[in-house]
């Protein structure tokens, strides 16, 4: 148990108007922080009015990218009831993120009840319009004033949130996709499988460029053979070819989805074949070709399910379902979200309730 100090606003500030928010540019009035000194662990735990922090230009985060987050939401349900979505699996994996990065291991209890404590200090800041919700965002990044290239011995923990709008506001459009043929996110043994900074940093000049050819995203082969598809921007990615659900297989350069499992999971309980395994973009064009590329969509936290539309592959062009998105699709749309916000039973257990 985490003994966590208050110091709270007196008056918070203005809200947003909860019925016209974008994604990620108001915070709340509060924040998480805790600290980290090797021989003393995680100390300090505390939520603070929100406010910027102040580091030594030469904090080890800024030089060599020692940095780790999580992403996650809190929803909140018609009898207004509080949940989080499968709170462990961003917990267990920020300790698989922080060990690739040489970050210490925060405590999974310590962790849930930091969200949970802060979550419901900020309870005022959930919007219940459909498809709104509290984006959590937890992070670590590395503090020691310090120019070697070296693990940090001093790092800062922080929990910011803030109201996000509906990803979907009218319906919910496929989109283009550019197959990223000349950049990679990552290969196997490298950071792919974390979730870190620097991952999203190499990832930008490619989805400028396919910005400015008119796509929304692109899809990512991997870096060796450049042939297997790999993810969808920073989303998780699934075809359905012939009746048969394939999402590529964790092999250390893919990011493990907490959505990603939540799609497998529910197509097994449907009975839906579902594999994971390699898929190479030509097995794509052939399906395509034959007909039997019946639907594609990315998975991630912050739409759930982004259908593809349509895939550019060396300049040959597949559209896929007219465009529209697959039955397949908005069930499982459906369903994820239903669950979430309540209106739907959770038989998984997936949802944690916060007081
Ligand atoms: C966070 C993330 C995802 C999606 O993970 P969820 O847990 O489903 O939100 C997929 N790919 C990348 C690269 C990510 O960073």
């Amino acid at each position: 148990m985490l003994n966590i100090r208050r110091q709270l606003k007196e008056n918070g500030k203005q809200k947003p108007d909860f019925n016209n928010l974008g994604f990620g540019t108001q915070f709340t009035d509060h924040m998480f922080i805790m600290d980290y000194t090797d021989g003393k662990g995680w100390h300090d735990p505390r939520i603070v009015p929100y406010q910027p922090i102040t580091l030594d230009p030469s904090a080890m985060v800024f030089h060599y990218g020692q940095e780790m987050f999580e992403g996650m939401k809190a929803y909140k349900t018609e009898d207004k009831r509080i949940l989080l979505f499968r709170p462990e699996k961003n917990i267990k994996r920020t300790n698989i993120t922080n060990d690739r990065l040489c970050i210490p291991q925060v405590n999974e209890d310590d962790m849930l009840q930091a969200i949970k404590e802060l979550v419901s200090v900020e309870k005022n800041w959930i919007p219940d319009a459909p498809g709104t919700s509290l984006y959590i965002r937890p992070f670590i990044i590395a503090t020691d004033p310090f120019l070697g290239v070296r693990a940090s011995n001093t790092y800062k923990f922080m929990i910011i949130t803030c109201p996000v709008g509906a990803y979907y506001k009218g319906g919910i459009n496929p989109v283009k996709i550019w197959v990223e043929t000349e950049y990679v996110r990552a290969v196997k043994g490298g950071v792919g499988y974390a979730k870190t900074g620097g991952n999203y940093a190499a990832s930008i000049k490619a989805q400028m460029n396919a910005k400015e050819r008119g796509y929304a995203q692109v899809l990512w082969l991997d870096g060796v053979e450049r042939k297997y598809v790999e993810e969808v921007g920073t989303m998780n990615v699934f075809f359905k070819i012939n009746g048969e659900v394939i999402t590529p297989s964790l092999e250390g350069s893919i990011l493990p989805g907490v959505t990603r499992d939540s799609v497998i999971e529910l197509l097994k309980s449907w009975d839906v074949p579902v594999t994971e395994r390699k898929l190479s973009i030509d097995e794509i064009y052939e399906a395509a070709e034959k007909g039997t590329l019946e639907e594609a969509f990315g998975t991630g936290t912050a739409a759930v399910i982004s259908p593809i539309g349509e895939l550019n592959y060396n300049n040959k062009v597949v559209t896929i379902n007219d465009e529209k998105i697959g039955t397949l699709s908005q069930k499982i749309y459906d369903t994820v979200t239903g669950i979430q916000t309540g209106h739907i039973q959770d038989e998984f257990s997936w949802t944690v309730t916060v007081d």
